[in-house]
Order: C-alpha cells, then structure tokens, then sequence
C-alpha cells in the first residue's frame, strides 16, 4: 500500500510590493507562511500551505511547529488514499491549527491527485465552473495609486473591486466611492469591507451613506461577535451583509444562519482549516440560500491553487474570489508558473492535484527559508 514517507516543513517569507492598509495589521514589507512537501512510497511529491496572519487567525510560527512537532508522526507512514481518516486522527491530537491541518490535507490531495491524474476539484466531485470572477482590493494608503491600477485594470476585463473602508475617515470613504463611481459607472462591481471598523452605535447612519454607491455587498461591519447588529443591518438595509471574521466555520455559519446575521459569507481556507471543512460549511449555507465568496489572507501560490480548486468545484461560492496576491501584491511566488489570470477571472489550472508546479528551484529561489525541517 502506498503511503507517506516524507515530510518537509518549511518556514518561508516573501516579499510583497505594495503596502496594504486594511484597518487591522497593516502589512508592509514581508509575508510569512509555511510550506508542506509531502513524499509518497513511490516517490511522488505533494504539496501544502498554511498561511495565518497574526491578527486573524495565528501565526506562521505555530503553524511551523504544529506541522513540525505534531503532525508529523501521524502523517509518516499515512496510506495516501485516507485522507479522511488522517484528517479526523490530526483533529485529535491537536486542537486548533486550522492552517497546519489544512496544509497536510492540501498536500494529501495533491499526492492522491497525481497517483490517479485527476485534479483536487475532481477528487472534491468534479468542476463546476472553470474560470473564477477576480476581485481586487483597494486598500493601498494611496487611494491614488490604487486609481490609477484600476484605469489600467479595468480596460483588460477586470470588474470586481472590494474597498478597504473604515480605515480613513467616513468623508474619505464617500469620496473615494464617488470617484470610482465617477470613473467607471456600472462598469465596476464594487464591493465594501470594514473588517470589522465600526462600533454598532451610529453604525447603521455610515451604511445608509455608503449604500446609494450600490454594493453587492458590505463585509464585516462590526466586530465578529456582533451578530445581533450584524442581523439588524442585514434587515434594514438593501445591500446585502457578508459575514468574515463573524464565519470561521460550520458551528459559526449555524449561529449565524439562526440569527439572519448575513446574507453571504467569505470562505477562507484558512479560517475553516481545510478542503472538506469548507465544503461542509457551504453545504449548510446551500441548505440556507447563502452564497460564498473566496476570501483570502496573506496566501501565496500553493494555498491559492487549493482555494482555486475548491471553488471549483463547489457551486455556492458564487460571488468570486479575490486571489490576486500573486499578481498583484507578492513580488514572488514558490510556483514555477503562476496560475493564469484572463479577463478578470481566475483560470482554473488542468493538470493533476493542485494543477500547478513547486520545485526545489523555483522555492530557493523565490522565497526566503527562514527554518527548514
Ligand atoms: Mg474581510
């Protein structure tokens, strides 16, 4: 029976070309995640991210070390065609490390992918899209500069923009809405997230404002365990709530679905901690006629083809996805070629497991190896 003989755990930073400012952890500089290389018996190769950040989620430091430490010994000598039963004995050994347990789950696929020359999204049942509608976020300090990339961007068949707002002041907000209304019209389809910025008290004066610009939706408003204020602005106004930080997982999406607290939610792999824990959640927002968008943290290359084949092949995460990380924000990626981006949409790889390509090259000479195990 083939199974796991190898695991490598590598502690990575890259570097990312813009800043960013979204109201919490402002990331400048560098990012830091964790690669998983699992090896099978008969010497196939699969790989794995975790990506937490700091302030949502955890650290890329615990990650390391979950995998490292804990994972480990129940990963070495796994047969590579029970990924399930390897998901439900690391659930016990460890509890949280969502990230961690996701990235040896994505490595499993991978693995199981190739040995049969199906794709991560057949092994989850099989596509039901092939291309994903890509979403940018204006979140650069410089609204300027965030313009200027939409002029270039917006001609080339990119529609979907998600405004970083509650960072700058409520007038800021208005006018950067206004001028990109202005400039594009109906052209774009904006979207807002405050992660999280305003308190309920007054909240629901700064969203009547912001809701004449027509979002598809508003994000996370207030913060996470407001979901009483989060149901009255889900109730009162006419664009749609979209849950983030409010929805890490099923149990939160059950409480949430309770309480009419959101009229979507953003899936994040990360926040959920793996491929089958993402679709279980969107099969409770399918039961409740929520739809999903594709969230994303400080995800590098790997992580963002195991969300591209999830949502893939899960037909609720129909609000698209914003993926853009690696070709917009990190300078470079663990890939050998990046996974296309054509006409504002995320093309879905062909090609076994993940559908795309890490090799020892393309990791030394695209991100700095902090550890290595
Ligand atoms: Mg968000």
């Amino acid at each position: 029976m083939e199974t796991i003989s190898a695991l490598r755990v590598f502690l990575i930073e890259s570097p990312i070309k813009m800043a960013r400012q979204q109201g919490v952890g402002d990331v400048k500089g560098t990012v830091k995640r964790v690669l998983v290389e699992l090896t099978s018996s008969s010497g196939i190769v699969g790989w794995g991210e975790a990506a937490p950040w700091e302030v949502f989620t955890g650290t890329a430091e615990a990650a390391f070390a979950a995998i490292d430490v804990y994972l480990r010994p129940l990963v070495i000598g796994a047969p590579v065609d029970r990924i399930r039963a390897l998901g439900l004995k690391m659930k016990k050994a460890l509890v949280g490390h969502g990230e961690a347990k996701l990235a040896i789950e994505t490595a499993m696929f991978d693995i199981l992918g190739k040995s049969c020359g199906l794709s991560i999204a057949d092994l989850l049942g099989g596509r039901v899209r092939d291309t994903i509608p890509l979403s940018f976020s204006i979140a650069d300090p410089s609204f300027e500069a965030d313009m200027e990339r939409m002029k270039e961007m917006v001609p080339n068949g990119h529609r979907l923009f998600k405004v970083k707002t509650g960072v700058k002041s409520h007038r800021d907000d208005l006018r950067h809405l206004e001028a990109i209304r202005n400039a594009f019209g109906d052209a774009v389809d904006l979207r807002l997230d405050y992660n999280q910025a305003l308190e309920p008290f007054g909240a629901i004066a700064i969203l009547r404002d912001v809701d004449r610009f027509r979002p598809t939706f508003i994000e996370q408003p207030v913060p996470r365990e407001c979901l009483a204020a989060m149901a009255s602005f889900a109730a009162d106004l006419d664009t749609p709530i979209l849950a983030d930080e409010s929805c890490f997982d099923a149990r939160d999406l059950m409480e949430i679905v309770r309480l009419q607290a959101a009229d979507a939610i953003s899936v994040k792999l990360m926040k959920v901690g793996g491929l089958f824990n993402a679709q279980a959640l969107m099969a409770i927002a399918d039961l409740a006629h929520v739809p999903g968008y594709g969230g994303t943290l400080w995800e590098g290359g790997v992580a963002l083809a195991a969300g591209t084949q999830f949502i893939a092949a899960t037909p609720g995460v129909s609000l698209g996805c914003e993926f853009y990380m690696p070709h917009h924000v990190l300078t470079e990626d663990v890939l050998e070629a990046k996974i296309e981006n054509r006409n504002g949409e995320v093309v879905v790889p062909d090609g076994p497991g993940l559908g795309v390509i890490v090799s020892q090259a393309s990791l030394r000479e695209n991100a700095r190896i902090l550890c290595e195990r």
